[in-house]
Parts: C-alpha cells; structure tokens; sequence
C-alpha cells in the first residue's frame, strides 16, 4: 500500500497472528543526474529477500518500506517519507515550499494522497528494529576489499557559514602590507579546517562553497562567504573542531585587520546503531563469507530517523570507484548475491535468537 507521505509499504506475515514486526528498507527517490542504486536498492533487496524465504515464516513479521522523499532536493528538507513514520513530520515541515512555491502539503495532495491521514502512517506500535540496506557511496569498502560494511554509526554533522569582511581596493596600487584582503584571510582557514581534518582522527570537514565579493582579476576582495561541513561518529570532536575552526577564524581576520562572522546553520547529532543488532550483522555477514568492516556513515540516512524510536542498523555494499550521485553509480552482483546471503543469515539469527525474541516482547 502507499501511506499518505508516499511511502511504499508491504507486510510479509509472521507464523502466528498479532506477531512483531522487523522493518527493511530504504528511499526511493533520488537526486538530479543520481545513479540506479543509492535508496532504490535498499528496497528491491528486500523483497529479494523476501523471495528467497521461500514461503517461510518466521517468528515475526517482516514489513518493507520505499521511503518517498529522503534526499531533500525539492523541498530543501530530507528525509519526509520516514519522519512521518517517527510521527515528526508537523505543520511547520508541511507548509515549506520548493522553488515553484509549492508546498509540502499541497504536493502530497496533488499526488492524491490526503495530508490528513498523515499520522497514520506512523509506524505500529509492534515494530521494533528497522535495518537497511544502501550503497557505501563512498571509497572506504572497496579500499579495504570488502564487499560488505557494518555500520556502526551515523556521523553527526555541523554546517557553519563564514563570512570574512576586509576592504575591496585596488589590486595595483595597494602595497601588500596595507591590505585587508577578505580572500586571502579565507584562503588561510580553508587551509587550516583540512589541516584540522588530516590531524584527527576520523574527522572529515570542507569549505564546498566560496563567494568573493566583488570578483574582479584587479580588485582585492573585500568579503568571503564560505560554507564549513564537519562531520565525525563522535558528537564531543565534531564540536570542538567547530569552535576551534570559529577560534580560528577570528584569530585570522583579527591578525588581518578583518572582521569574520559565523553562523552554524546545522548542527545535528551523531546517531549510533543498536550494538546489539550491530553484532548480529557483524555475524550474519561473517555467515555469508565476507569478513565483516564495521565503519561510520559520513551520509545521513532513513536509518538515522528511524533509530529515534527503535533499534536499527546499516550493511552498506562496497560502491566501486566511490561514485555515487551520478549516473556511473554501479554495485558488483556479486555484492549484492552476498548481501541477500547475508539478510537471510540476520533473519535466521533473530528468529533463534532469545535475547532479540526478549527485545521483541517490550516492543
Ligand atoms: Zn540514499
């Protein structure tokens, strides 16, 4: 069925009515000029899944979910398909608009769905672990030689916007050492937020984005705007690489005669993956032959919402060359014929095992 956000929802039933119930799934939007498998793969993996069953029934249910907007890229705001599950997609996120103007809700509604069955879609009161599938999307596996990746966590991550102000002056007849070039002062921090990266571990951060002002080959910049993307599993190093880099910044502009501004414009927290659903991954995929990777999720994902009210856990497939987002976008079958040989060992685990069959009950 599809629920009222869009999502695509089906349920393989348990051996016994009123059973639990264990979520897989992934989104199946995707992004401009994307490639086939970031989200839709998660969702087609399933159902393979469900396939090779058999016709079995386990000790709980197994429902499939296509999450229909995880990417954010019409309306600027990710993950609306599985925040309706969590029951946090409100009025506030309902009323944003793209760039036509149109609204979350009037979308929904052009797409026949009706906004006000939105909390039905919540997810039921008797599921209680939610596992996807997705590519890695990035080098890590494939570096390593595995196919298969176990998600430990997923990154927590600060967007920051910095503008340094000087004074926009004449390229030839301003002296060097009277000038206050906003550009020059940013080229310094971009240098120091990788320098910052290369030094702690696990610590990835990027000016993507920059804007000199008035851009001209002859005429000294006099504002930079840039944007700073730091990420890391641990919420108390992300942090402290903000404020240093902010520290930073102003040390810079003070040292320059400049002033700098900077505004966090994100800052969510680091989502860890149930450990115990983690080891039991961590077995099933040692099962299928593969020796298991565990690593971070520098993406956001379902997975992340999700786990705010149930216990949940990643397997990422090594993504060749990392290329993702494009249409080169590929994964080896192979990856995949081990993957779904890898899901069935989780099922088969979590149908014998007594500390998830306890887990259930208090679900
Ligand atoms: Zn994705």
């Amino acid at each position: 069925m599809v629920d009222a956000v869009g999502n695509l929802r089906m349920v393989y039933p348990a051996a016994k009515p009123d059973a639990p119930r264990l979520m897989i799934g992934s989104h199946l939007d995707t992004v401009p000029n994307g490639g086939a498998y970031d989200g839709v793969l998660g969702v087609v993996l399933p159902i393979a899944l469900l396939g090779a069953l058999n016709g079995r029934k386990l000790p709980f249910a197994i429902e499939v979910v296509g999450f229909s907007e995880e990417e954010g890229v019409r309306f600027g705001t990710p993950f609306i398909g599985s925040r309706a599950l969590v029951g946090s997609l409100d009025e506030d996120l309902l009323r944003r608009q793209d760039a036509q103007g149109i609204s979350i809700r009037k979308a929904i509604e052009d797409f026949g769905l009706n906004p006000a069955e939105i909390a039905r879609a919540a997810m039921q009161h008797n599921v209680f672990s939610y596992v996807e599938f997705h590519i890695e999307q990035g080098p890590v596996l494939e570096n390593a030689d595995r196919p298969l990746g176990v998600v430990e966590a997923i990154a927590g991550q600060s967007r920051v916007e910095c503008t340094f102000v000087g004074h926009a002056n004449h390229a030839g007849t301003t002296p060097m050492n009277l000038r206050h070039d906003a550009l020059a002062a940013a080229a310094e921090w971009i240098g120091a937020v990788e320098q910052r990266a290369l030094s702690t571990s696990g610590l990835v951060a990027t000016v993507g984005a920059i804007q000199a002002k008035p851009g001209a080959t002859n005429v000294i910049a006099g504002e930079t705007r840039l944007s700073l993307d730091v990420r890391h599993r641990h919420d108390e190093t992300r942090n402290a690489a903000v404020d240093y880099l902010v520290q930073l910044a102003e040390d810079i502009a003070t040292r320059r005669g400049l002033r700098v501004q900077c505004n966090v414009r994100m800052d969510q927290r680091a989502v860890p993956m149930d450990p115990f659903l983690v080891s039991q991954v961590e077995q099933a995929v040692s099962k299928a032959g593969c020796e298991p990777y565990r690593m971070v999720s520098g993406a956001g994902h379902d997975a992340m919402i999700l786990a705010e009210k149930i216990s949940t856990a990643m397997i990422f497939l090594r993504t060749p060359g990392g290329i993702s987002h494009d249409p080169a976008e590929s994964v080896e079958l192979g990856d995949v014929t081990k993957a779904i040989d890898c899901g069935l060992h989780l099922l088969d685990q979590l149908a014998t095992s007594s500390q998830f069959q306890r887990k259930t009950q208090h679900a």
